[in-house]
């Protein structure tokens, strides 16, 4: 027959466990508090035993804690307060900077009954670290949005690309035909670009693309889409714009590229040529097709002399 145990030897048991363990009274005054309680909130275990949590931590408010707690005590069915809903119950700041803006330790919290020797109920809380699961979960959730935002955006010039285009151009064109409006597509390409990579090289030649795209971005409206469709391409979605309003918001796009030093060269350095069509819902076409019709009237931009748009007016 083995010993049992002392008082001295469970007490220091307690004290080494990696979690915090608090002791409760009816009246919500301290009756146990561990070394881990004590080294995280720098309040040592004379200084806690008979106070309540807000006595020791001003401003504690926490109903689900309460609730919690006077549950336990009145049955004696055990509580779990998970992090996700309570984040913490004890307040006790994180010593690590991390990127997700967590001050706090996040804590899971286990609440059970037990009863003091003269039969008074206690609650005991156990309070767990798992602050850094939840930075764990935060820095997937990170990536997961970056790569969703990698699905839609080109990366070197910030814009949309061509799958996210492909998937709107769909839904637009079926909106735009159920509620009767045009749909206008400007197709652009920068001018000479393999003589701008040649002549200053690849790096000059990326800049350029990311300050067109920055140019001509501050030119269109929130409904307008603008994408990169690939190299030094790009297209422009008017939603509800007959093609003499695109044509003029295309000019409106020329003269704003001219004005602008792009990419290390200056003003007028860098042209572009836009090729213009319409969606228009009473001779509906494919999302193709019209992107096909742009790419043709580009193709006579660039073969009438480049920097203009064509068709030149309708
Ligand atoms: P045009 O006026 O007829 O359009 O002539 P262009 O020189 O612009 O057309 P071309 O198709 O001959 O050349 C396009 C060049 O764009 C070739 C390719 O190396 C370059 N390019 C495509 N994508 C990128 C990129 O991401 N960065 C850089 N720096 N260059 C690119
Ligand atoms: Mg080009
Ligand atoms: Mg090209």
């Amino acid at each position: 027959m083995q010993a049992t145990l002392s008082a001295a030897l469970w007490g220091d048991m307690v004290d080494q466990l990696p979690l915090g363990v608090l002791l409760l009274d009816p009246a919500g005054r301290i009756r146990g508090w561990n070394d881990w309680l004590a080294r995280h909130t720098a309040i040592v275990l004379p200084a806690a035993l008979g106070k309540t949590l807000p006595e020791l931590f001003p401003g504690f408010d926490h109903p689900r804690f309460a609730w919690a707690l006077a549950e336990v005590l009145a049955t004696g069915s055990p509580q779990v307060l998970s992090h996700t809903l309570n984040r913490h119950v004890i307040p006790i700041r994180l010593s690590v900077p991390n990127p997700y803006e967590l001050v706090l330790m996040q804590q899971k919290v286990q609440i059970t009954a037990l009863a003091a020797e003269d039969g008074t109920p206690l609650a005991l809380v156990s309070i767990t670290d798992v602050t850094e699961n939840v930075l764990q979960a935060q820095s997937l959730i990170a990536a997961a949005r970056a790569l969703q935002e990698s699905s839609h955006h080109d990366s070197l010039t910030g814009l949309y690309n061509r799958r996210f285009m492909a998937s709107w151009l769909e839904q637009e064109l079926k909106q735009a035909q159920r509620h009767n409006y045009p749909v206008s597509c400007l197709m652009l390409d920068i001018d000479h670009f393999k003589r701008i990579n040649d002549t200053h090289g690849h790096a000059v030649g990326d800049r350029v693309l990311r300050d067109f795209a920055q140019v001509l971005g501050g030119q269109l409206r929130d409904s307008d889409l603008f994408v990169r469709h690939g190299g030094e391409e790009f297209v422009v979605l008017l939603t509800r714009c007959p093609l003499p309003e695109a044509l003029f918001r295309a000019q409106t796009l020329l003269g704003a590229l001219r004005a602008a030093a792009v990419g290390t060269l200056p003003a007028g350095a860098v042209t572009c040529s836009v090729g213009a069509a319409v969606y228009a819902p009473d001779a509906p076409c494919t999302p193709d097709a019209l992107l096909n019709q742009a790419d043709k009237q580009l193709y006579v931009a660039k073969r009438a002399g480049r920097d203009r748009v064509a068709p030149a007016s309708i």
